[in-house]
């Protein structure tokens, strides 16, 4: 990377928008030197699952040895950075493309073992699996800890069903416990966003429109920390774990009852 010709992509670096990027001649390192370097980390949780039987989110032992994983990468970074002089990080990733290739390689490698290779994607960085029947309360207790090591940065989710727009009381409380009570630095809200194209009408449903019956539909959904006009443009890996997707709202006994008072 560093021995790419600053011509390769000269919109990055003239009008000096990268500090040193006017000292690139031959190689682009003179710039790339100020960046973050971050070594990225994902399947956590089939970590877990391929050395104990079962992921961080089912027990205590497993949650702290997958925490002192973390923070290995964490520190190999800082000695890193101290090493070279340069800005190393660790990074929970979503691995958009990586997610896919690396179970590829890990099937070609093993075979298929249950909830280790069985889905047709990596889980993103160390949160609890999307399949996982977990209330709201468990997702958040769970991935909170490891936020602080990832200093290249990190996002903690939680899946809602889309009537909880109606219920900002539950929402509130939930960031209020995320931030206040468990340090949580980046949390999102994921809901399905469906829109009929024909008549306009939004919910969430599947393969076609409720109100006219149309099939030309678009399926918005929060994948990666994009919001993408259909989920469907992205790859087969993340495709199925949008699928797959349990809604912690589902395992979270009093904001159902919220939501159905409002
Ligand atoms: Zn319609």
């Amino acid at each position: 990377m560093v021995r790419q010709s600053p011509k390769s992509a000269p919109f990055m670096y003239q009008n000096n928008t990268i500090q040193d990027a006017r000292n690139c001649e031959k190689d682009v390192f003179n710039a790339l030197k100020h960046n973050t370097l971050a070594i990225g980390y994902l399947g956590i949780a089939e970590m877990c699952q391929a050395l104990f039987g079962k992921n961080h989110v089912h027990d205590a032992d497993v949650h702290a040895f997958a925490l002192s994983v973390v923070k290995r990468i964490n520190k190999y970074a800082a000695e890193a950075s101290e090493r070279n002089n340069l800005n190393f990080s660790c990074y929970a990733t979503p691995a958009e493309g990586l997610c896919r290739t690396a179970l590829i390689g890990l099937r070609n490698q093993y075979g298929i073992i249950e909830n280790v290779t069985s889905h047709e994607y990596l889980t993103n960085s160390h949160h609890v699996p999307v399949w996982e029947k977990v209330s709201i309360q468990q997702k958040l207790e769970c991935e909170a800890p490891f936020c602080k090591y990832p200093t290249g940065g990190c996002i903690t989710y939680v899946e809602l069903d889309s009537t909880f727009v109606k219920n900002t009381k539950a929402v509130e409380d939930i960031i209020d416990y995320a931030f206040k009570v468990l340090d949580i630095p980046y949390l999102a809200f994921n809901f399905p966003i469906d829109s009929c194209l024909d008549c306009g009408y939004q919910g969430e449903f599947n393969d076609k429109c409720p109100q006219c019956g149309s099939e030309n539909i678009q399926q918005l959904r929060r994948v990666t920390g994009y919001l993408t006009t259909d989920y469907r443009n992205f790859n087969d890996g993340k495709q199925r774990e949008v699928l797959d997707r349990e809604q912690h709202s589902k395992y979270t006994p009093q904001i159902n009852q919220g939501s159905n008072e409002s």
